[in-house]
């Protein structure tokens, strides 16, 4: 893929949200994006962006438009959790109970509910986090849920492997569905799930996503050197 300019961000994301569903929500991953940038998407009316980093996150909260929902779609550290947790509006990779138990924790303290995620192990790197289907299970029998009354689990979110293969990433967002479907039937709240990157969206949705993470589609290749 070729560098865009910023000019085309606002033609990038009117075309995406075209094409998609009414059903899918669209999270526009701005990590390491400028706030002129993001607010180039927030005047084509995108109110959710996503982040990977609590820090960078917060800044950017700080002083852009508060009407801005922030979606964490990283890995998060259970220290870094009360830095977001005045304003987060999801966070998408809960990938253990105990930072769970300290979203729940920190939620309380400011007097909230914070809707969570459960990321899902789907892809075959073991660099990407995540509950396998029998620990999630475990974890919803044994009752605990029902004692974390600041948060509440949306649904769920999973990488596929980042592949040229698209029968094994369409294999592996299948499986995520059918893990949801079958645990909707124990926990109906469930009704979000967060699959689908620039690279792989349209396979997700046919799948059954109703929530895509797109960002270098809409804001052009991430650079980190800076
Ligand atoms: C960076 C990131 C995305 C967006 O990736 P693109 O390929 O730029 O669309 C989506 N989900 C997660 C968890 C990410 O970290």
């Amino acid at each position: 893929m070729t560098p865009k300019m910023n000019v085309t961000i606002k033609e990038n994301l009117l075309a995406i949200r075209e094409a998609l569903p009414e059903n899918v929500a669209l999270v526009a991953v701005s990590k390491t994006k400028s706030e002129a940038e993001i607010l180039e998407a927030y005047a084509v009316g995108q109110r959710i962006f996503g982040e990977n980093k609590v820090q960078e996150m917060s800044k950017k909260q700080e002083t852009l438009p508060q009407d801005i929902e922030w979606h964490m779609i990283g890995h998060v550290q259970r220290n870094k959790v009360k830095y977001m947790a005045p304003y987060v509006a999801l966070i998408h990779g809960v990938d253990s109970l105990k930072l769970l138990q300290e979203i729940d924790k920190q939620a309380k303290k400011n007097d909230r509910t914070i809707p969570c995620l459960f990321q899902i192990h789907i892809a075959q790197e073991s660099s990407k986090f995540g509950f396998n289907e029998e620990e999630l299970e475990e974890m919803v029998q044994s009752g605990i849920l029902e004692q974390l009354k600041n948060v509440e689990i949306k649904g769920l979110m999973g990488m596929a492997t980042f592949t040229d293969n698209r029968d094994q990433v369409r294999t592996e967002f299948r499986l995520l569905k059918a893990i949801f479907d079958k645990l909707r039937v124990k926990l109906p709240q469930l009704q979000v799930l967060s699959m689908g990157m620039s690279g792989d969206y349209p396979i997700a949705i046919e799948e059954g996503s109703n929530m895509v993470r797109i960002g270098s589609s809409i804001f052009g290749e991430r650079n980190y050197s800076q």
